[in-house]
C-alpha cells in the first residue's frame, strides 16, 4: 500500500490513532501511538523517534536515539481498542537513517535480499504452525501451584484445567487426548472461531483451526504461507490476536513451548520452499518424496547447521523441555517423508508441485520469527551453495518411528542440543553461515548470545520445586 493509501485508509475508517510498532530481540512487539491528526506524509519519511536504550538487547544508554520507520505494506485496524486505531509495523533505523543492525525486521529483509542476489531463486515462502494453550487466567495462582511441576505428570496435566463453574460437567480431555474431538469435549471452538474471525478481518488468510493433542485446551490455527518478512509480520499479528481474544474471554493464551510436564508441548513447525518467479524449485516428480536436488541440499543445510540454528529457532530454557522423546516434538536431526519424529518432515499427502515443501519441526513460538526465518533460509541456502548432501552425512531418510529404534541404531543419529546453553555454544562455534552474507553482523551474534546466556543463568540459579522432592529429606 502506498503512503497515500494509508492516509486514505485513516480517513475512510475515521481512524483516531495510529499505532507504530516494532519488534525487540526476543520477538515481542512494542508500540508508540500518535493521534491521527499528527500523522501525515512526512511521518512516513521521517519516522517516529523512541528510546532504544530502554528496550532489552538494544542500544546502550549513550546512544539511545532510534527511529521507527513505518512500512506501509504492513498495516491493520486494531480490533481491541476503544478508539479506532490503525497499527503500522516499522523497521528500526539509526538517527543517521541506516537500518539498525540489531533490528530483527531489517535482518529478515536482508535475508530476502540475499536470496535474490544469490541467484538461487526470487522468493522463499514460509508457513508456521504456531501451537498454543488457552488456560483459565490463573497466572498468579498457578505460579504457586506445584501441580505444574508435579512428579506425577499425568495427574499434573489432568489437574490444570479441572476448574469448572457449576460443578463437574464431565467430558474431560485426557492427557494427549485432545486431537480434534468435537464439543462438548472440545470446549474452545467458539474462542478459536472468534480468533479466526478477527484474523480474517485483519487480512490474514486462515486455512483452518483445531484443538491440538494436549489435555488442557491446546489449540492450533493455520494461516496461509507468504514471503519471509510478511510471514513474520503475520505471526506477530496472529499472536497479538490470540492473546487479546483469550483475554476478552477471561482466559489467557500462552505460546510457551512446554507449560505442562507430561503432556504435549507447543511447537511452531515451519514449512518452507523456494520459487523462481512462478516456478517451484523444490519439486521433482518421481524422486524421493518428489523432492528436487535443491530441496535435498536445503535440508542438508538445515540439518548440518541445526545445533546452531536452534539457538535462534528454540531460544528459551523452556524450549528444551519440549524437545524430549514421546511428545511429537522432534529430537533427532534427520529427515523423512511423513514421519513426525524427524526434525525435517516432507509432507507428501495431496501435495502439488507448487505445494511441495519441507517442514522443519524443531522451532517453537519463543523464537523471534524474523530472526528464525532468516536463519533457516541462510542455513538452507548454505546447503544449496555447498551442495550439502543430507544422505551422505547420515541424516536420512528415516521412514520409521525414530523413537522406537534400537540403541545401536540411535547412536548413529545426531540429537538436538539438550539445553539453551548447548545451543548457544553451537551458535558461537558455527555462525559463519549467518554472518558471511552480511545478513547478521558479528556484533548481533555476540550480543544475542550474551543476552540469552543471561536468561539461561537466571533460570539455572533459581531453586526448582522438583528439587524439593529429590533433595529435601536428604
Ligand atoms: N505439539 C507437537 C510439537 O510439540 C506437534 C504436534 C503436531 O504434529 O502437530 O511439536
Ligand atoms: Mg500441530
Ligand atoms: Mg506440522
Amino acid at each position: 500500500m502506498s503512503v497515500q493509501g494509508v492516509l486514505d485508509k485513516i480517513k475512510e475508517n475515521s481512524i483516531q490513532f495510529v499505532d507504530f510498532r516494532f519488534v525487540d530481540l526476543a520477538g515481542r512487539a512494542h508500540h508508540i501511538t500518535l493521534p491521527a491528526t499528527e500523522v501525515d506524509g512526512d511521518t512516513f519519511v521521517n519516522g517516529v523517534a523512541f528510546d532504544g536504550s530502554s528496550i532489552p538487547g538494544f542500544r546502550g544508554i549513550e546512544e539511545s536515539d532510534m527511529v521507527m520507520m513505518p512500512d506501509t505494506e504492513s498495516v491493520f485496524i486494531d480490533p481491541f481498542t476503544d478508539h479506532p486505531t490503525l497499527n503500522v509495523m516499522c523497521n528500526i533505523h539509526t538517527p543517521d537513517g541506516e537500518r539498525y543492525d540489531r533490528d530483527p525486521r531489517s535482518i529478515a529483509q536482508k535475508a530476502e535480499e540475499y536470496l535474490q542476489s544469490s541467484g538461487v531463486g526470487t522468493a522463499a515462502f514460509f508457513a508456521p504452525e504456531s501451537e498454543f494453550f488457552i488456560f483459565d487466567d490463573v497466572r498468579y495462582e498457578s505460579s504457586m501451584n506445584t501441580s505444574f511441576y508435579s512428579v506425577d505428570s499425568e495427574e499434573a496435566a489432568w489437574n490444570t484445567n479441572r476448574k469448572e463453574e457449576g460443578g463437574n460437567l464431565g467430558f474431560k480431555v485426557g492427557v494427549k487426548g485432545g486431537y480434534v474431538p468435537v464439543a462438548p469435549v472440545d470446549s474452545q471452538q467458539d474462542i478459536r472461531s472468534e480468533m479466526v474471525r478477527l484474523m480474517q478481518e485483519a487480512g490474514l488468510r486462515v486455512e483452518r483451526h483445531h484443538h491440538e493433542v494436549a489435555t488442557a485446551g491446546q489449540a492450533e490455527i493455520n494461516f496461509r504461507f507468504d514471503t519471509l518478512t510478511k510471514t513474520a509480520d503475520n505471526l506477530l499479528l496472529y499472536k497479538y490476536l490470540v492473546h487479546n481474544t483469550a483475554r476478552q474471554y477471561g482466559k489467557v493464551a500462552t505460546f510457551m513451548p512446554k507449560p505442562l510436564f507430561g503432556d504435549n508441548g507447543s511447537g511452531m513447525h515451519v514449512h518452507q520452499s523456494i520459487f523462481n518467479g512462478d516456478s517451484p524449485l523444490f519439486y521433482e516428480k518421481g524422486a524421493y518424496a518428489n523432492l528436487s536436488q535443491m530441496a535435498l541440499h536445503y535440508i542438508g543445510g538445515i540439518l548440518h547447521h541445526a545445533p546452531a540454528l536452534i539457538a535462534l529457532t528454540n531460544p528459551s530454557t523452556n524450549s528444551f523441555k519440549r524437545l524430549v522423546p514421546g511428545y511429537e516434538a522432534p529430537v533427532n536431526l534427520v529427515f523423512s517423508k511423513g514421519n513426525r519424529s524427524a526434525a525435517v518432515r516432507i509432507p507428501v499427502a495431496a501435495v502439488t508441485p507448487k505445494g511441495c515443501r519441507i517442514e522443519f519441526r524443531t522451532p517453537d513460538s519463543t523464537a523471534n520469527p524474523y530472526l528464525a526465518f532468516a536463519a533457516m533460509l541462510l542455513a538452507g541456502l548454505d546447503g544449496i551453495q555447498r551442495k550439502i548432501d543430507p544422505t551422505a552425512l547420515g541424516y536420512g531418510p528415516y521412514d520409521k518411528n525414530i523413537y522406537e529404534l534400537s540403541d545401536e541404531e540411535k547412536k548413529e543419529i545426531r540429537s538436538v542440543p539438550g539445553t539453551l546453553d548447548e545451543a548457544l555454544d553451537a551458535l558461537e562455534a558455527d555462525s559463519a553461515f549467518l554472518t558471511e552474507s552480511g545478513v547478521f553482523s558479528q556484533d548481533f551474534i555476540d550480543n544475542y548470545v550474551a543476552f540469552k546466556r543471561q536468561e539461561a543463568k537466571a533460570v539455572a540459579i533459581r531453586v526448582h520445586p522438583h528439587e524439593y522432592g529429590l533433595y529435601f529429606d536428604c
